[in-house]
């Protein structure tokens, strides 16, 4: 089964939590995979099984861009602060451009986080 990526910068942690908590009884059922300080929020607040990398800033939203080109990711769930830059800007928009290359359903934010989960257990 293809994994759901978990990503969400600072200021997004805790409505990834929130989103997280919400949906809890879909994504047991998934093989989930994020960023590592995302994955230990989750893990460390759920009883959920997260594989994490590393964290985003050096490296991690590379890693789960490498994921996504293999074909190993299903859908992609990246809370982004919009409000404030980040050093690794050009990280992000690589691994927002893998999506769009392999065609990867990718949220930037919670509604279309919903949206997407939703859709994604039809
Ligand atoms: P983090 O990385 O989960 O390790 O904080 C997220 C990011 O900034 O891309």
């Amino acid at each position: 089964m293809k994994a759901i990526a978990l990503i969400a910068h600072d200021r997004m942690k805790e409505k990834m939590l929130d989103f997280v908590k919400t949906n809890q009884g879909i994504l047991k059922d998934y093989q989930l995979i994020a960023t590592a300080t995302t994955g230990k929020l989750i893990k460390d607040n759920t009883a959920l099984e997260v594989h994490c990398f590393l964290s985003g800033p050096i490296g991690g939203d590379m890693q789960i861009g490498a994921q996504i080109a293999s074909e190993q990711v299903s859908m992609v769930v990246f809370l982004r602060d919009p409000l404030t830059a980040q050093p690794h800007e050009p990280d992000i928009t690589a691994l927002l451009r893998v999506c769009d290359v392999h065609n990867i359903p990718v949220a930037t934010n919670l509604a279309g986080a919903n949206i997407f989960l939703q859709a994604l257990v039809k």
